[in-house]
């Protein structure tokens, strides 16, 4: 476990509850898993009298609010961000296992409903200064190693750029849209949502098989400590100049990734063994990136895939990050729920 130390990994295990149909077809069966919250351990059921632990920063019942998945995954991560340093927040796991319904949920009508997006975004917007700070947001998918831009659907092969001297990452070719109030960014995310529905009827393929990723800018003015005003008793400070803003630039990305079952190659061919191949690819050097994190290597093997490459600034260094990895009941998924736990014990 990281415990809140820059540069290392945080790991929650979320649990959904049972859906209609494997309350009525599992009847018979246990879940596969057993949570042990306040000890933060999960115990994965092998057969019927052998089990597994493991221990996570944070372990998720079926019961755990939208609100408590947000204090304890990603508010610590926002709150680095306003203090002026990258942060992260992922959700992995398998497709039908809460991933969009922790991070993406808009709870309109409900508000306790509201997923990690929107109360990340509430955090912000109630503590920066609509005088002196900014806050900008592209959203953007990752299909097949291509960078499409959900606010602009023309704008569908958008390059990354390093800096080289500081390792920053930027997308200059996405369209950057300032958040002003929550309602900005409510429409923000339905027009995102939209485009990506669009753009996967005409790719022929599902979201599932794409990373949504939501960056957040948060650029402040803050005064410099040697920036301070001066008292009026204080004679050395009669020179001084008047106290200069500072420009601090931050950046919070939120990832929705793609699901990570197996594709069995045998079933599947031409596109969809593609696409697979590809979310493979991207998966894996995401793990392979975090557990060099988890190790502390010197070597982050940024460089496998776009995925990589793009949150190459949020690894390592005082950036902060967060992993929620999702999973389901059932016992008929034993095996996901096995490589999505391990893929989180990786990380740790
Ligand atoms: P994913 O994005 O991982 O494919 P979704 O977020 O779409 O999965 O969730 C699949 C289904 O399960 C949805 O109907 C969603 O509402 C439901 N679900 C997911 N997590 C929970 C939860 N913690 N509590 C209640 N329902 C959930
Ligand atoms: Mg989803």
């Amino acid at each position: 476990g990281s415990d809140g130390v820059p540069g290392r990994v945080r790991v929650a295990v979320r649990l959904r509850p049972r859906n209609a149909e494997e309350s009525v077809a599992d009847a018979d069966f246990a879940d596969c898993v057993e949570l042990q919250p306040e000890l933060k351990r999960l115990k994965l059921r092998k057969n019927n009298w052998d089990s597994e632990t493991y221990e996570f920063d944070e372990v998720l019942t079926e019961f755990a609010s939208q609100k408590r998945v947000y204090e304890v995954v990603a508010k610590p991560v926002v709150e680095s961000v306003l203090d002026g340093y990258n942060g992260t927040v992922m959700a992995y796991g398998q497709t039908g296992t809460g991933k969009t319904f922790t991070l993406g949920r808009l709870g309109e009508e409900d508000t306790s409903a509201r997923g990690i997006m929107v109360r990340s975004m509430e955090e912000i917007l109630a503590n920066v200064s609509p005088e002196t700070d900014s806050v900008f947001v592209s959203y953007l998918q990752l299909y097949m190693e291509t960078i499409q831009d959900l606010l602009d659907p023309a704008n569908d092969n958008i390059s990354i750029v390093e800096d080289p001297k500081t390792g920053d990452v930027s997308l200059p070719g996405a369209t950057h849209v300032e958040i002003r109030d929550e309602q900005d960014f409510m429409e923000l995310l339905r027009t995102g949502e939209a485009h990506r529905i669009a753009a996967n009827t005409k790719l022929n393929t599902e979201s599932s098989r794409s990373h949504a990723i939501l960056m957040v800018h948060v650029k402040r003015s803050v005064l410099g400590a040697e920036d301070v005003i001066p008292s009026e008793t204080d004679k050395s400070s009669h020179f001084a100049k008047p106290p200069k803003p500072l420009v601090r630039k931050s950046k919070l990305v939120l990832v929705d990734l793609a699901g990570s079952e197996r594709v069995h190659k045998s079933g599947s061919e031409g596109h969809m063994l593609e696409e697979a191949k590809s979310i493979n690819l991207s998966l894996s050097a995401l793990g392979k990136c975090i557990n060099a994190l988890a190790e502390n290597s010197a070597h982050v093997p940024v460089r496998d895939s776009k995925l990589t490459r793009l949150l190459r600034d949020s690894f390592g260094g005082t950036a902060r990050t967060s992993l929620i990895v999702t999973i389901g009941p059932s016992p008929r998924h034993r095996g996901e729920t096995t490589s999505t736990i391990l893929f989180g014990q990786r990380a740790m």
